[in-house]
């Protein structure tokens, strides 16, 4: 933990310096008499829940049918809630709504696992991971071409029993969120019995969707089955562009529909976009779209990563200055309260500064999500939250089960039924290499950002074989970015997974 942006960014002194919090969460967590505690709360009955998510009920006043041990522990935890809620200055209604859901409750067990596993790290690297991203399927009804998938081909699945088993090794381990994804996830086999059974265990369910398919009847399906959240992609406001890098004439449209059928039965939507030198300029007027003509909730765009198909079009790759150029459109977007995110992990440190200049708070832009800014103790998080959260709080499930850092991040790390899912979590090699971010090189290593950032890691390990490399698409990175252009002149990426070895369309 050397080199801490907080203790030279002005902002985060006024709340507190990471440092000062990891003190504090170190005194809370790492005593025997913490551990022993930890060990009891992590405790599981039989339905897979920890005793910390029935006393966290308990403690919203929820009549919950929590196993003996939980319930006469529940004083003692009560005297502790309060006591953390006001020596935190936590506000404690809000605390309360936030663990309403079922699932904000297992991403606690989940940090508390972490804290139990890994201690307290900087950025901080959960128990089990938070979200899963699950490629349901290489089955789709379009022909995107950057799809990192490859997607639209006949390759091996695992079957509806499979995946149900796959989808109770998740469970068993905390893993909180699911998002489920493709090729298209509602042409993959056992779709509906998974995302019942998921939603049957209080996960949050999300899905990443081209929503063509999306009718009436599927959206009030889907929010039925507990469906929470939307991702659908739009690349966008010209329907013909979109449908030209989609593959499908009249796809736009259909997204269109399906937007407003998901947002009709209450599910929240993010229209996704992927930036490239051909529609970033776009990024604005595509803003201005999704609020006023959609109406949707969130925008993502997201960054360019040489995989799968995508590798046949890396000179439509953004320069650092481009890239710089959108995070800015979206920093600002987010200062006016709109909920713009960025898979670009150097998002985070363009909001922070961005807040600090506009008002002299920081704006906080996590990966998959945003926090609200105007909150100055949110400001000590930026650390520990990370950017790239790669082999840190979240991995990739492909459709045969085997499992990734992250899906643009394709080096096989095992198979979810074959292997020990919670060992390698615990022990990859690869996937520690990841949340270590002392061990990055050139200039991530040395960059001031890099507990805030990271830098992407498959961005790095695709365009030079190294997941430790910097990440070429950011400013501080320049020189990498250079070479980068050098080297590529007249080649063709290598491939470094076997699905991009095969015919390219
Ligand atoms: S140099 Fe690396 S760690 Fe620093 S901001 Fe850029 S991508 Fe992030
Ligand atoms: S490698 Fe990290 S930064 Fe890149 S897309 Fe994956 S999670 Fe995001």
């Amino acid at each position: 933990m050397s080199n801490l942006a907080s203790d030279k960014i002005p902002g985060i002194q006024r709340v507190a310096t990471t440092r000062e919090v990891v003190e504090g969460l170190k005194k809370l967590t790492e005593t025997w008499r913490a551990r022993l505690a930890l060990s009891f709360l992590l405790r599981k009955d039989k339905t897979k829940r920890t005793y910390v998510e029935y006393l966290l009920a308990m403690y919203r006043g929820e009549k919950v049918k929590a196993p003996l041990a939980a319930r006469l522990a529940y004083p003692l935890f009560k005297y502790y809630m309060d006591k953390i809620i006001r020596e935190f200055d936590v506000d404690k209604d809000e605390f309360l709504d936030t663990i309403e859901a079922p699932y904000a409750r297992k991403v606690i067990a989940n940090l508390l696992k972490g804290f139990k596993i890994f201690g307290v790290r900087v950025p901080f690297t959960s128990g089990a991971p938070i979200l899963v991203v699950w490629d349901f399927t290489y089955r789709c009804n379009l022909r995107c071409k950057h799809c990192y998938a490859s997607a639209g081909v006949n390759f091996p699945e695992m079957s509806v029993e499979e995946r149900l088993k796959a989808l109770d090794i998740l469970v068993d381990a905390g893993v909180a969120m699911l998002a489920l994804s493709g090729g298209e996830p509602l042409l993959g086999p056992g779709f509906w019995e998974v995302l019942k059974r998921a939603n049957d265990y209080g996960m949050y369910l999300a899905m990443a969707t081209n929503a063509t398919l999306i009718t009436d009847e599927i959206a009030k399906r889907l929010a039925k089955n507990g469906l929470v959240f939307a991702q659908v992609s739009l690349d966008s406001p010209d329907p013909k562009f979109h449908d030209e890098f989609r593959g499908v004439p009249g796809a736009w449209e259909k997204a269109v529909r399906g937007i407003r059928n998901l947002k009709k039965y209450g599910i929240l939507v993010e229209v996704s976009m992927v930036i490239t030198k051909k529609n970033y300029r776009d990024v604005p007027k595509m803003l201005k779209f999704v609020k006023k003509e959609l109406g949707v909730d969130m925008f993502m765009a997201y960054n360019f990563i040489p995989t799968g198909r995508a590798r046949n079009i890396v000179d439509w790759d953004l320069t650092p200055e481009e890239r710089w150029e959108v995070l800015g459109y979206l920093a600002d977007e987010l200062y006016e309260g709109f909920s713009a995110a960025s898979t670009a992990p150097q998002y985070a440190v363009v909001a922070y500064k961005r807040g600090l200049e506009l008002s002299g708070k920081p704006m906080i832009a996590g990966h998959f999500y945003t926090i609200d800014w105007r909150s100055e103790r949110f400001g000590s998080m930026l650390e520990f939250l990370g950017g790239c959260g790669a082999g840190r709080v979240y991995l990739a499930l492909e459709p045969n089960g085997d499992i990734y850092p992250c899906v643009f991040f394709r080096k096989k790390i095992g198979n979810i039924l074959q292997d020990d899912f919670e060992e390698l979590w615990r022990n990859n090699e690869l996937l520690e290499m990841l949340r270590n971010r002392d061990l990055l090189k050139g200039e991530c290593g040395s960059c001031q950002y890099k507990y805030v950032c990271g830098g992407c890691r498959a961005r790095a390990y695709n365009y030079f074989g190294d997941p430790l490399a910097p990440d070429p698409g950011c400013i501080y990175a320049k020189p990498s970015w250079e070479r980068l252009l050098l080297e590529l002149s007249g080649k063709v990426i290598p491939a470094h997974h076997p699905s991009d070895s095969r015919k390219l369309r």
